[in-house]
């Protein structure tokens, strides 16, 4: 089964416009090709001028987060249906520092999946355990969880538009990376999952990516294992060469 292999790049809360624009020229010049996708995930501010610069190029753009309704007197807030008149088709949801500086929930989250979804948004969505839980050897009990309250609501052909990213929070901007071996064995245990909710279809056709402390260095090892269909990238997006490099890891 060919699932679409995907490097997607969190710039979270860095880059003046002026550099944003000039890491985005960057990487249009020089990732020309298809496969993998690459997604560039700026934040707000920078979309509409970021998205500029990569008409024309292979790449594609997503938010960050979104609201999970669609208008209203909620300040500071950007809703679904404005990334929708964007031409933002992709955003992350449930990212571990949204879940855990913003206290959003797998219900909440839940909601904002809908909101995503019902504007043909694509999201990627992250899930992860802690340390501690990793510690405690709860892992796969604790990604289910976040599963099942955070998506698996959805239809069968909802979830088909669902992108999942596994991060580990122990591996987020830490240095450290889970191995291997440990990405692959929550990989599958992800699909495994998908694959007893929905179908073996559904499942074989999710794209999963790794998150955390993915760098040039190490991407190839890691985009090696059989689950492992690309990665969500924190700091080493925001260095065109190190992205590049990741990207060719396939
Ligand atoms: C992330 O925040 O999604 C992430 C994976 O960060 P980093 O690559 O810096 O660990």
């Amino acid at each position: 089964m060919s699932r679409t292999k995907i490097v997607a790049g969190n710039w979270k809360m860095n880059t003046s416009l002026e550099d944003g624009i000039s890491l985005a020229e960057n990487l249009a010049a020089n990732h020309t090709i298809t496969h993998p996708l690459m997604i560039v995930i700026p934040p707000f501010t920078h979309l509409m001028p970021v998205k500029s610069v990569l008409i024309g190029s292979s790449i594609q753009i997503g938010a960050q987060n979104c609201h999970q309704e669609a208008k209203g007197a909620y300040t500071g807030e950007v809703s679904a249906p404005m990334l929708k008149s964007c031409g933002i088709p992709y955003v992350i949801l449930g990212h571990s520092e949204r879940r855990q500086y913003f206290n959003e929930t797998d219900e909440l989250l839940a909601l904002k999946v809908d909101a995503a979804l019902a504007q043909d948004l694509t999201p990627i969505f992250c899930v992860g355990e802690s340390l501690e839980v990793r510690n405690e050897n709860k892992q796969n009990d604790f990604v289910l969880n976040q599963l099942t309250k955070g998506l698996f609501h959805l239809s069968s052909s909802e979830f088909s538009k669902i992108i999942i990213a596994y991060e580990p929070i122990w591996a987020i901007g830490t240095g450290v990376t889970a191995s291997p071996l440990q990405a692959q064995e929550m990989h599958e245990f992800i699909r495994t999952q998908i694959e007893v909710k929905y179908d073996l279809a559904v499942a074989a056709a999710c794209s999963i990516l790794y998150g955390g402390s993915v760098k040039g260095a190490n991407a190839r090892e890691i985009f090696s294992q059989a689950d492992v269909d690309g990665a969500l990238v924190g700091g080493a997006s925001l260095d065109a060469v190190d992205f590049l490099k990741i990207a060719s890891g396939f």
